[in-house]
């Protein structure tokens, strides 16, 4: 059940919603008082570095949002999976969440290598997306400021491919691309403000986009708009601090020696580097929802708690072993590694059994 079923088509919300939640949104951060003890650039920095007037802005995005209405259209034309009576079966809801995880990771996939792409080919950036960058100082109603050929590569392609890839319906869509839209307007809202949720739950949150925008940081956080994922594994992880302005609000810093430094448990760099935190969680969350739900289909509950701590103990220290080689991220050289550690993986493979055992064990006792 939603509020609109019987009103409209979900279909039609898919289109609609998104650009009403942008206005919505944005417009919200727009009417606010300038609340200058909040900003990450000042008023003034604002007037100088952006060369942009607003009805130029707002014209821009009416534009990349008409293009992505019609791309939604086409879209959910081509997918309906409704039967003669028009009728489309919703997934449960542990379903839908799964699907939404996968919308998001594939749409942040999409962007990082689109975005990056943009930034190291001089043609694109300069022709297309440079436009983007104009606003140096970003406000929230410029956060779909863009060439319409971005729009189009970049957010509208990215949703749709995330949408067909994570098998949603177009009723989930709703869902999802609001929460997109959202996300990237407080992105660019340019404002620190106590409490904002999006702050607290991801680490690519306004100070870290507003690292991109700023000119020294644009080799960096390529990242959007959910996850930081790509910029940590691919080293383009730029950290910052955010320093009180003398004349009220923040300043979102480059931590430019951290590439650099030597960590040690103790300095507060590495627990900024290092901060695992509800991103990683929600990774898990989905990944255990993941096997549950999508891969295994109709497995036990003791099947699963036998197995499943072992498949997720090579999946995730596998990830580890192959992709993250991060010379200046270890805490002991390589070198150091292959001479002090004088045993091999043989021992895991050992307990893994004996563990596997044991469990059994107890799920028939306590059945
Ligand atoms: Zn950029
Ligand atoms: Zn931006």
């Amino acid at each position: 059940m939603v509020f609109w079923e019987g009103y409209v088509s979900d279909e039609v919300m898919g289109i609609f919603a998104p650009i009403v939640v942008y206005w919505l949104y944005g417009g919200f951060y727009q009417l606010l008082p300038p609340l200058d003890g909040y900003r990450l650039h000042t008023r003034k920095e604002e007037e100088e570095k952006n060369l942009l007037s607003l009805s130029k802005v707002v014209k821009g995005v009416l534009l990349q949002q008409l293009l992505q209405a019609a791309v939604a259209h086409a879209l959910f034309l081509l997918t309906s999976t409704a039967d003669e009576s028009g009728i489309t079966i919703q997934p449960s809801i542990p379903v839908q969440f799964v699907q939404i995880i996968i919308g998001m990771l594939v749409m942040d996939t999409w962007q990082y290598f689109m975005h990056r792409y943009m930034h190291q080919n001089k043609f694109l950036y300069r022709h297309v997306h440079s436009q983007h960058h104009r606003l140096v100082v970003p406000y929230a109603i410029g956060a779909l400021y863009n060439h319409p050929l971005e729009g189009l590569l970049l957010d509208t392609i990215g949703g749709a491919i995330a949408f067909l890839t994570s098998g949603m319906t177009a009723r989930t869509s709703v869902f999802f691309f609001c929460f997109a839209t959202v996300k990237t307007v407080d992105d660019h809202c340019g404002l620190w403000l106590p409490g904002n949720i999006f702050h607290i739950f991801f680490q690519n949150n306004t100070a870290y986009h507003d690292i991109h925008h700023q000119l020294p940081g644009t080799k960096y956080n390529y990242s959007q708009p959910f996850f930081s994922i790509w910029d940590k594994i691919l080293g383009t992880h730029m950290p910052y601090t955010l320093v009180k302005r003398p004349e009220g609000g923040f300043e979102a810093r480059l931590v430019k020696e951290i590439f650099n430094v030597k960590f040690s448990f103790e300095s507060a760099d590495f627990e900024e580097q290092f901060r695992f935190g509800t991103e990683e969680l929600i990774l898990v969350v989905f990944f255990v929802n993941w096997i549950d739900y999508g891969v295994l289909g109709h497995v036990s509950d003791e099947v699963m708690g036998i197995f499943a701590p072992i498949v997720i103990y090579w999946l995730y220290a596998g990830f580890y072993q192959l992709f993250l080689p991060l010379e200046n991220y270890r805490l002991h050289a390589k070198k150091e590694e292959e001479e002090k550690n004088l045993v091999v993986v043989k021992g895991v493979l050992l307990q893994q059994p004996v563990q596997a055992v044991v469990a059994h064990v107890l799920f028939v006792l306590s059945y």
